[in-house]
This record gives structure tokens, C-alpha cells and sequence, in this order.
């Protein structure tokens, strides 16, 4: 009988394939041994039942995939949660806007998590999370000390395969122990790594939840390269723009230096957060010096 299950992780010839209670131990039926790599963590495979007792399987077949991702390695996700601290580290809104339109461009939803909340104040965690007020992203302000924003995580993350990315020491282990407190037993010493910044070279694994998700703890996505966007493309990922940008007097309008920019003069009145416009100028900047370097 063959069952159907998602590969985990990847390990020295084997693939280990969760199917909702037991963890397989799968190799690769022979026409699948041609390359290395044929599979990811993120696969769903259809695999027939070696040894039961010893959880040993074969896979037979993978279905095809909605996306995949290079660096790291890992297919159909679903979600990736942009983890950012507001406070300790001190939140970085240009890697957000940096991994939010990395994320766009490879058609994966992404999800901003303020984290660390308990240590500030109402009113800075309410300041940084309004800097996205007209972004569009769902935005979660997030706390594993007090447990703010952990249950519409918990939702959020249900019968989904979620990538957490963000910078080390924003808390990203701690989220995944609280979300699932299970995990802690069985992975807490690989989380405990990643969280350390070592290990940034070892290979994507999915951590299943008990609501049928998966999270994929990625070390090494905080510093994905700019994807190869031309610049007048570049104000569709501002969703902020959007009510503007028709009344620029130009329809090429870069929303940089040219007269008569609406979106430019909404800056000006506090419409649009300056933040997320400085940030636009600077990846603006970095797209066109790219480009003249080829
Ligand atoms: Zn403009």
C-alpha cells in the first residue's frame, strides 16, 4: 500500500518523510538515483512500506511543486515569516523591505513578525508596526515572554509549510518552542544551534507541527541578494504608492527626483512612512547601479 507524506530533510542518501505520525526513512527507487539532489524538504511523495517496525520506506513518486527556492533548498512553501525584533537587536527595516520584495519576486506570501514586544513600550511596538500600515503584508507583533500575538501565530502557521527568515537573536528558535512546545524535546538542540549563528551551511529541514504545518528554521536567508528586478517595477512591491503614483505628472515616474511626483509629496505630508520611501530609494539605487555594471 502506498502512503503519502512531505521529505523533511535530506540526509546522506536518505530522505526522511513525515506522513502526519511516523517519520520513514526513505531511499530512492532506482530511476530516481540519477542525480544528487532530486528531491527537497517541501516534496510531497507518494512511498510504499519497506519494514513497518523500523519505519523503512521507498519513495515512489513526488508530485509536482508550486515553487521552489535555491538558498536556501526547500519547495512549496506557502508562507515565510519576516521575524524582526523591535527592540535588542535593534529592528532593521531595510532588511525587511529587502527580504519582503525577495520574497515577492519568488511568489511566496510573506508575513512581518514584530518580535521581542514585552521589551518596549506600547507606543514604540504601535510606531513600527504602522511604518507597514499601507504595505499590504499582514503584520503580527509577537512576544514569547508575556505571549503576545502567539495564538494568531499558532493559527497562521496551521497545515502550512512557513519559512521563518530574519536576522539571528530576533528570537526565531524561541518562536518555534512556543509554538509548539513539542519541538522543543525533539529538535531543541538543532534550534539551539541555528540560534547561535553557527551551522549556517547545514542543510533546510521542516519542523512538523501537531496542526499539520510545517516550519522550516533557515539560516543564512537574512542575507538574500537583491532578485533581478528592473526599476520601474521596483513601486509596484509598495503597495503605499499605489493611491499616488497615478497623479505623478509623469507616467515613467521613479518617484525619485522628478517634478511633480505625487508619491514624493505624500511622503512630504507624513501619508506615505518615510522610512519605507528612504528604503525604496535605497534598493532604487542599488537596482540601477546593478544594472550599469553588466
Ligand atoms: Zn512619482
Amino acid at each position: 500500500m502506498d502512503l503519502e507524506g512531505t521529505i523533511i530533510r535530506g540526509y546522506s542518501g536518505f530522505y526522511y518523510v513525515w506522513d502526519g505520525a511516523t517519520l520513514w526513512e526513505c531511499k530512492l527507487r532506482g530511476r530516481y538515483k540519477i542525480s544528487e539532489n532530486t528531491f527537497l524538504p517541501g516534496d510531497k511523495v507518494r512511498f510504499k512500506i519497506l519494514d513497518a517496525p523500523s519505519a523503512k520506506a521507498v519513495i515512489e513518486f513526488a508530485y509536482p511543486r508550486k515553487n521552489e527556492l535555491i538558498r536556501p533548498s526547500i519547495c512549496n512553501v506557502d508562507q515565510a515569516l519576516i521575524v524582526m525584533a523591535i527592540k535588542d537587536p535593534e529592528a532593521d527595516l531595510w532588511l525587511v523591505d529587502r527580504l519582503l520584495i525577495n520574497l515577492l519576486f519568488n511568489n511566496i506570501e510573506p508575513i512581518i513578525c514584530f518580535s521581542k514586544a514585552d521589551l518596549v513600550s506600547l507606543d514604540s511596538s504601535r510606531e513600527i508596526y504602522n511604518e507597514y500600515r499601507d504595505s499590504g503584508f499582514p503584520r503580527y507583533i509577537i512576544s514569547t515572554v508575556d505571549h503576545r500575538g502567539v495564538d494568531q501565530l499558532r493559527q497562521l502557521l496551521k497545515g502550512k509549510i512557513s519559512v521563518l527568515s530574519g536576522p539571528s537573536g530576533v528570537g526565531k528558535s524561541s518562536i518555534i518552542n512556543i509554538i509548539e512546545p513539542a519541538l522543543q524535546r525533539k529538535t531543541g538542540e538543532i534550534s539551539l544551534r541555528s540560534s547561535r549563528g553557527k551551522h549556517t551551511t547545514r542543510s533546510v529541514e521542516l519542523l512538523p507541527l501537531s496542526t499539520g504545518g510545517y516550519v522550516a528554521d533557515t539560516p543564512g536567508f537574512s542575507q538574500m541578494h537583491l532578485p533581478d528586478i528592473k526599476k520601474e517595477r521596483l513601486a509596484g512591491y509598495y503597495k503605499e504608492f499605489d493611491s499616488y503614483a497615478p497623479f505623478c505628472k509623469f507616467s515613467s515616474c521613479l518617484h525619485r527626483d522628478e517634478p511633480q511626483c505625487a508619491v514624493r509629496d505624500a511622503v512630504d505630508s507624513g501619508m506615505i512612512s518615510s522610512k519605507r520611501y528612504r528604503n525604496y530609494l535605497l534598493l532604487l539605487k542599488e537596482i540601477i547601479e546593478k544594472k550599469r555594471r553588466y
